[in-house]
């Protein structure tokens, strides 16, 4: 099936305006993020949904503006996230702070602060609670808890959250020091919460919702609150599948509709996409500056002005990216969603970087690949698919001192509108003494 993720609309708006302004860019559809933003908030639920955006997939203002408007919350993952959500307009009461930082000094400072405006902060570990049990105890604030489920998963080793190689959350091995703490402190937890990973297994999943609603039941009697983490897979590859979210949403209003009925305990549930709300509804824009080869033995290179420095998943987690060769005047050369094209090439893509690994197409082992591409013509673009999350957000920025690109939004009334000016070189060096 012929899958293009690319619309027309957008290759024709991506080339009106790579034509004009400097490659490389990122180019966001405010129409695509709405629809995935809906269906979280429409997912199958017992008594009440609140999905909250994980803001580290990509946290330009415009694009948290477009998630929050929408009515998700936001998930933060550092103070300064946190911080940034709110200069972007946010309301401290909408954002859930959940991070691995240990606050001291002015930091811990601002955290209270935000704690009295309203800010949901989940404790990830015996020392964060520490830190405020006294304050939280004084102001009757109550917090959630990140419980680190002994479960995990992920698309690859370094994305799965909950197994023992990562210390995310309150391991169960010290859950009852902390407990006895919050006890000392007549601290109530309202919210329980896990994140087992990105990109991970459904069946994994729906394993952590059985768990993580046993241990609400057995630590958190007070709890009104669960939160399943994000990690909903999508598929941006056309060999890769997708999560089903009605059907975990399904699964969980069944396991927490069983809750009331042997409890009572009407559960309020949580999700936190990132991935699933951004990674589709972005692309990288780049322009191809080169075609080299390595001879006869060797391979055929495409060398693109974006690279590592502007999407480095491949290179973290060896993912994969669907390639459109794009031509000058808008035809579609090559689109990897199209299996009837006979014409493809074994090709190598890599970035401008002077390092070897500044490639694309990077197979399991770390190792380069090729992939099936019309071999494009200098001047034509490639346009980078599923660039919408960890992007702009985790790039490589700055190395070999290019500037961060800039980022566009199609927005719903089809008007392109520029989100994030390109970084000036000015701007790279303007703290170097
Ligand atoms: C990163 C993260 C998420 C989002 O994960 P995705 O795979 O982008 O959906 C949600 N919750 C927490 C606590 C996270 O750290």
């Amino acid at each position: 099936m012929k899958n293009y993720s690319l619309t027309e609309t957008e290759i024709t708006k991506i080339v009106e305006l790579a034509r004009v302004e400097s490659t490389p860019f990122y180019f966001y559809n405010e129409r695509k993020i709405l629809e995935n933003c809906n269906k979280c908030i429409n997912m199958p639920n017992a008594f009440g949904v609140f999905p909250r955006y994980a803001m580290k997939a990509n946290s330009s203002r415009q694009i948290i503006k477009v998630i929050t408007g929408s009515g998700m919350g936001i998930d933060a993952s550092s103070l300064n996230e946190v911080l940034r959500a709110n200069m972007a307009g946010i309301k401290p009461d909408k954002i859930l702070l959940t991070s691995q930082e240990v606050y001291t000094k002015d930091k811990l400072e601002k955290l209270k602060n935000l704690l009295l405006e309203g800010l949901e902060y989940n404790i990830c570990s015996y020392s964060q609670l520490e830190s405020i049990a006294e304050f939280a105890c004084q102001n009757s604030i109550s917090l959630g808890i990140r419980i680190h489920p002994g479960i995990g998963s992920g698309e690859s080793a370094s994305r799965n959250t909950g197994d023992k190689y990562s210390c995310f959350g309150v391991h169960l091995s010290d859950i009852e020091n902390v407990i006895s703490l919050l006890n000392q402190r007549n601290i109530v937890i309202k919210r329980v919460h896990t994140h087992i990973g990105s990109g991970g297994d459904p069946l994994t999943w729906r394993k952590n919702i059985d768990l993580e609603i046993s241990l609400l039941l057995k630590y958190f009697n007070k709890a009104t609150v669960i939160n399943f983490g994000g990690g909903f897979k999508v598929a941006r590859m056309p060999d890769e599948e997708s999560a089903d979210i009605e059907d975990l949403g399904s699964y969980a209003k069944r396991a927490l509709e069983e809750v009331y009925r042997e409890t009572g305990r009407k559960l309020i549930m949580e999700v936190e996409p990132g991935t699933f709300i951004m990674a589709n509804s972005g692309y990288l824009v780049t322009e191809v500056l080169d075609i080299k080869s390595t001879g006869v033995e060797g391979y055929k290179f495409v060398v693109l002005d974006g690279g590592m420095e502007s999407i480095s998943r491949q290179m973290l987690y060896t993912s994969r990216h669907p390639f459109y060769v794009v031509s000058r005047n808008g035809a579609i050369l090559s689109d990897e969603f199209d299996t009837s094209d006979n014409d493809k090439e074994d090709i190598v893509v890599v970035g401008r970087c002077c390092e070897s690994g500044d490639s694309l197409t990077i197979k399991a082992d770390h190792n380069i690949t090729t992939r099936k591409l019309r071999l494009p013509s200098r001047g034509d673009f490639l346009v980078v698919g599923g660039a919408g999350a960890y992007c702009s957000s985790m790039c490589l920025a700055n190395y070999n001192s290019h500037e961060r690109p800039a980022e566009y939004l199609l927005q719903l009334d089809e008007n392109v509108r520029l989100i994030r000016k390109r970084e000036t070189l000015e701007q790279i060096v303007e703290n170097e003494l």
